[in-house]
């Protein structure tokens, strides 16, 4: 089990380690969060607003400070870091100005059921467990934080162990912008100890956003215990292109899809699928943007890719990579890791990958673009939907029958057409198969921890 601390992507060092929750640390912070619940339901929705709204605030104004925490833990560039940090803002305001209305009553045909009125109400449903990943340390628990907040619930949030800083600084931002002690906490624990937590029968419900294994295993124990889950898996998303696509603008978004993140985002684009007529010119083309991409520390503005986030996750990639080349695949560039302290690792284009190689069976969470040829539509689509995994995926085309097929026929939840895949508070986010299932954001993610009570009145 990894340590919990802090340790520098870019450099190797460790820098502040923390000790874990003890025990009778664990239990009190679920008494705390329990008993909180008992009277935070009850609050109503512009108190709850108030206090979301004053955590957008405060995040704004020490959004520079939060961006260097985070491109300290997990090495993402500043300026990214900084964008997370304001994208989080727009999440708490989103949540803030709209739960209301997200959660409104809806009612039913009175008379078509024999009642005088009848009616569903969301009602929140006690302490949720987020267990949560580094990538975005703090937009994957904001995007927890703000709807359950707001829909009345309290918050146990379990972060990556290598992220607690930034774990430990949203739940005192929550407690500084007026939250009550208890609706929100950090519990620092390893992963071995998430048992524990869920099957507290004080704990209702479980979210995790994370890697496949995990979300297997923290389902099969709430499964165990009949408690509602939200799994936010791993993904391997194709990234389709057609004759008839803006060719500079899909490789230019291309590059930018595959390195977002330093290559770690769960919709990363990974599979880039282009049609044979213009294959090669897209494999030059989208070589040559990668090899030029700027790899090195993530504090300089000029830097484009910064280190990967562990050494563990740097090894695993490499050795993807490896054993792709070893048996065939084309190394196109990058494909060798930095020689310098730090978990460095290049951006890389293969081609010519083989479907028994981890490359296509596997997620590969760093800066590594894998490239198909398909002959036509049919084989793309066969290839794009060829992964257990099915979370975001992309398709560049300007011909309307191409988009129907695509947005009726890839096997993902969510297509973007000429774009990128991108969350949105507005936008429902989540996947399909092994990527998980239940939805974040818009309204679907805040009814996902309510209890949807229906109520009828004779
Ligand atoms: P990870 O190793 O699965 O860790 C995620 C979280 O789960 C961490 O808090 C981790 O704790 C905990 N965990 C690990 N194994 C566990 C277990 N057996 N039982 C309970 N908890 C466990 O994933 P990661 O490396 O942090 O993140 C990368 C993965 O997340 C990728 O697969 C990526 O695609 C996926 N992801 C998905 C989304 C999405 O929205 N679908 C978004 C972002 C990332 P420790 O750190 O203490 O091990």
């Amino acid at each position: 089990m990894p340590a919990i601390a802090t340790t520098n992507p870019a450099t190797g060092e460790t820098v502040k380690t923390f000790t874990a929750a003890t025990e009778a640390q664990i239990d009190a912070a679920i008494a705390r969060a329990a008993a909180r619940f008992t009277d935070y339901r009850r609050t109503d929705f512009a108190q709850r607003a108030r206090w979301t709204h004053a955590a957008a605030d405060l995040l704004e104004a020490e959004a520079d400070e939060v961006a260097a925490m985070m491109t300290l833990e997990m090495g993402k560039t500043l300026a990214s870091a900084k964008a997370e940090a304001l994208k989080c803002v727009k999440g708490f305001r989103f949540y803030a100005d709209h739960a209301e209305a997200l959660l409104a009553d809806e009612p039913a045909e009175a008379s078509t059921v024999n009642a005088s009125r009848a009616f569903a109400r969301y009602q929140p449903l006690g302490v949720v467990l987020a267990v949560m990943p580094w990538n975005f340390p703090l937009w994957q628990a904001v995007r927890f934080a703000a709807p359950a907040l707001m829909a009345g619930n309290v918050g146990l949030l379990k972060h990556a162990s290598n992220v607690p800083q930034t774990a430990l600084y949203l739940a005192d931002l929550l407690s500084r912008a007026g939250f009550p002690d208890g609706c929100f906490q950090t519990l620092l624990i390893g992963s071995g100890a998430v048992e524990r937590v869920l099957r507290d029968p004080r704990v209702a419900a479980a979210t995790l956003t994370g890697s496949e294994p995990a979300g297997r295993s923290v389902a099969a124990i709430a499964g165990d215990e009949v408690k509602h889950t939200v799994l936010e898996l791993g993904g391997s998303d194709p990234f389709i292109v057609m004759p008839s696509a803006d060719l500079e603008a899909a490789v230019a978004t291309a590059v930018k899809a595959r390195v977002q993140n330093n290559g770690q985002s769960c919709i990363a684009a990974k599979r880039f699928i282009v049609h044979a007529d213009i294959y090669d010119d897209f494999v030059a083309k989208f070589t040559d943007q990668m090899a030029a991409l700027r790899v090195g520390d993530p504090t300089d503005p000029e830097t484009d890719v910064g280190p990967l986030a562990t050494e563990q996750g740097r090894d695993e990639v490499e050795q993807q990579v490896d054993t792709a080349a070893a048996a065939g695949a084309v190394i196109r560039c990058g494909g060798k890791r930095l020689d310098r302290p730090g978990w460095f690792y290049p951006p890389t284009v293969v081609t010519d990958i083989t479907r028994d190689m981890a490359l296509f069976t596997e997620e590969v969470f760093g800066p590594v673009a894998s490239v198909y040829r398909a002959a036509d539509i049919d084989e793309a689509i066969e290839i794009a939907n060829a992964t257990t995994f099915g979370l975001g995926s992309n398709a560049w085309t300007r011909d309307e029958a191409e988009i129907s097929r695509f947005a009726d026929e890839i096997e993902a939840g969510q297509v973007f057409i000429n774009g990128m895949t991108v969350s949105y508070p507005e936008l429902p986010f989540g996947g399909i198969k092994r990527s998980g299932y239940g939805r974040e954001l818009s309204g679907h993610g805040i009814r996902e921890f309510c209890n949807l009570k229906t109520v009828w009145v004779a």
